[in-house]
């Protein structure tokens, strides 16, 4: 069993300060890298499936490496 460690993206925050204030954007999803799926065929927890995710450039942004948890890599038996 791997033990998840801090996440390397956020140090183990969960979250990452947005670099600037701008659009909304729609960013191609990390975990399944913008095919919607997990390489198991699930249906990719972090976009819903969609393949993107829309990041809000505010004061923080959660971190999509870990989707907020702090912890990578993620679990796969929630
Ligand atoms: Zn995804
Ligand atoms: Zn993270």
């Amino acid at each position: 069993m791997k033990k998840p460690e801090p996440c390397p993206e956020c140090h183990g925050k969960g979250w990452l300060e947005a670099a600037r204030g701008g659009e909304d954007e729609a960013k191609l999803c990390g975990l399944c890298n913008g095919s919607g799926s997990t390489p198991t065929g699930r249906t990719c927890g972090g976009c819903g499936g969609t393949g993107r995710i829309e990041v809000r450039t505010g004061e923080r942004q959660k971190c999509l490496k870990c989707m907020g948890t702090g912890r990578f890599p993620l679990s796969e038996d929630l």
